[in-house]
Parts: C-alpha cells; sequence; structure tokens
C-alpha cells in the first residue's frame, strides 16, 4: 500500500474545497488561523508514520481532547460512568441545552459538551491534579514532552463559553455535577486549548488502532474492550451532527474539533489525523472530511 503516493495527491485534490467552509470565530486564538492550512500524519500500527503539508504545525485540538478525557476515565470509574452519560449519538447540536433537560441531566454521549463536562467532573473525583495528568497522557502517548495547554485560549474559552456554564450549571442543578462547576470547567477549557500537531496526534492515537497497545512505547494504555467501546463511540458520535454522513463518506470512526483537526483510527491497520481549519456547517474540517474520504476511497482502507 502506496501511502505516501496518496497523501502526496491530496494538496492538488483538495484545492476545490478551499474557500468554501468558514474558520472558528469565536475566539480570536482560532479566527486568526490562516484558512488554507492543510497537514495529515498517518502512523501505521507496524510501520513508519508518513506525513503532507503542515503536519508538523501543531493547532487547538478542541474536541479531540473529548477521547483522551475519556480515556482515563474509562480507566479510573468503571461502569458508573455510563450511569451517567449515555452512549447514544445526540441528533443534536453538540452544546444542545435542550436535549439535556429533556433527558433530566444526563448527557446522550461523552463527545458532546455536556457528556464531556460530566467527564471532567469524574477525572476531578479521581485524580489530585487533573490537568497535570491529561497534558502528561498526551506527552507520554505523543513522545513529545513540551506538548501544553495554550493558557490565551484556555482564557478565552472561559470567557466565551456562556453555553458551556449553562450546561454545567444544568448538570449540576440535576445532580450530575460533583464538584464546583468553576472547578469542572477550568479543566474543560483547558482540556480544549491543548496544541497538538497532525504527527503528534497520529503518534497518540495509534493505540486505538492496536487493541489499546502503543506500539511506540510497548505498553498496553487500554484494554481491548475499552479500545472497542471509545472506537465504537467514536464512529457514533465523534463528529457532531453529521455522524452518519461522515460514517457513509469516511468510513472510519473518527473524533473532530473545532479547530479543524480530525482524529480517525482503522483498527488494526492505522491512525491518521487531518488538519484544516474551515468547517463545514456541522463543524467537522472541510477539506479535512474531503481528505479522509479521498485516503479511505482510493486506498479502499475503512472498517468496511
Ligand atoms: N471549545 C468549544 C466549546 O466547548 C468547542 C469544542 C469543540 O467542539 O471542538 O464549545
Amino acid at each position: 500500500m502506496d501511502f505516501d503516493k496518496t497523501l502526496q495527491e491530496l494538496p492538488a485534490y483538495l484545492r476545490e474545497f478551499f474557500g468554501k467552509g468558514t474558520v472558528a470565530s469565536y475566539i480570536p486564538a482560532l479566527a486568526r488561523v490562516p484558512a488554507q492550512k492543510f497537514g495529515m500524519a498517518l502512523c501505521r500500527v507496524a510501520g513508519p508514520c508518513h506525513r503532507v503539508g503542515d503536519s508538523e504545525e501543531r493547532f487547538s485540538i478542541q474536541s479531540i481532547s473529548k477521547l483522551f478525557t475519556l480515556s482515563l476515565a474509562m480507566g479510573r470509574c468503571g461502569e458508573e460512568l455510563w450511569r451517567r452519560v449515555g452512549r447514544e449519538p445526540s441528533g443534536n447540536r453538540f452544546n444542545s441545552l435542550v436535549q439535556l433537560e429533556y433527558e433530566r441531566g444526563i448527557p446522550r454521549n461523552p463527545f458532546i459538551n455536556a457528556g464531556a463536562i460530566v467527564i471532567c467532573d469524574i477525572l476531578l473525583d479521581h485524580l489530585p491534579n487533573p490537568k497535570e495528568t491529561l497534558r502528561d497522557y498526551l506527552r507520554l502517548l505523543s513522545g513529545s514532552f513540551d506538548i501544553d495547554f495554550d493558557q490565551e485560549v484556555a482564557r478565552s474559552e472561559a470567557e466565551t463559553g456562556f453555553i458551556n456554564y449553562a450546561l454545567a450549571n444544568f448538570l449540576k442543578g440535576n445532580g450530575n455535577l460533583h464538584n464546583a462547576v468553576e472547578a469542572v470547567l477550568d479543566l474543560y477549557f483547558h482540556q480544549c486549548s491543548l496544541a497538538l500537531s497532525c504527527s503528534e496526534l497520529a503518534r497518540a492515537t495509534v493505540h486505538l488502532a492496536n487493541a489499546g497497545v502503543s506500539p511506540l512505547l510497548g505498553e498496553a494504555l487500554l484494554t481491548g474492550p475499552q479500545v472497542k467501546r471509545l472506537n465504537s463511540l467514536m464512529l457514533t458520535s465523534g463528529t457532531y451532527d453529521a455522524v452518519g454522513e461522515f460514517a457513509y463518506r469516511v468510513g472510519l470512526p473518527a473524533k473532530s474539533g473545532v479547530g479543524g483537526g480530525i482524529a480517525a483510527v482503522l483498527p488494526g491497520d492505522y491512525s491518521v489525523v487531518v488538519w484544516s481549519p474551515e468547517l463545514d456547517p456541522s463543524g467537522n474540517s472541510l477539506a479535512g472530511g474531503a481528505a479522509l474520504e479521498y485516503l479511505t476511497t482510493v486506498t479502499g482502507k475503512s472498517i468496511f
């Protein structure tokens, strides 16, 4: 399989997709990212990593961080987690208040904002320093020990995060947050601010393509059943309110973020991360989705 050749074809193929989406603009640090950036990194479970474009430039991983907070919570909380968060696609906006009210403070899944906020609460219950644990987990997984929070992004998230405050207060009012709203959201806003490159994120997710064992560390980070669940949740809930369309076009479990990143895995074969800041109306990277569709179609390698 010539992944290098396919990746090198992408910049020309993607030209027609640029200029058709919108860069997230709710905070200045995201609004000023050049719209035409594009990078991809693909790490084989047994083999090298392939790269193209701006694959080494760090970007705001935003909701892709929900993968890592959920991984940490799964290892610590067990079945109790699933009494507080569901595992169905939401079919609604990622920050919907209406749905949370209908469903009495139990978020549909851990990848919508309300679900991720409950996961932060669980981490605060189980870890003395969850921010540091999360950052160090990503450093270990990626092998890049200078990965960090972007404090400007974290501050802006807090200054503009009125809907997240509403969600957290509603969760608290329904008894589904144990810790103070401010403390839970401080962790949530920091996780959104983590900055990694495509290469770093591809290394940090390759264990999800390898039954939980990092080929880089030679160590099990999650169990096989935990990875099966995480990947299933990505497939059913990882790409906002467009999961059906995304699965139809790409055929891989994936998690996206409003910074324009998408992390996807083909179990047994590879992890792949793409970054391009212009988003489609559902909040997924427009060129990123097109690039993944091209990759799985041309190589014939998807979970289906
Ligand atoms: N940080 C933003 C929020 O919490 C967006 C997260 C995302 O979906 O990437 O609303």
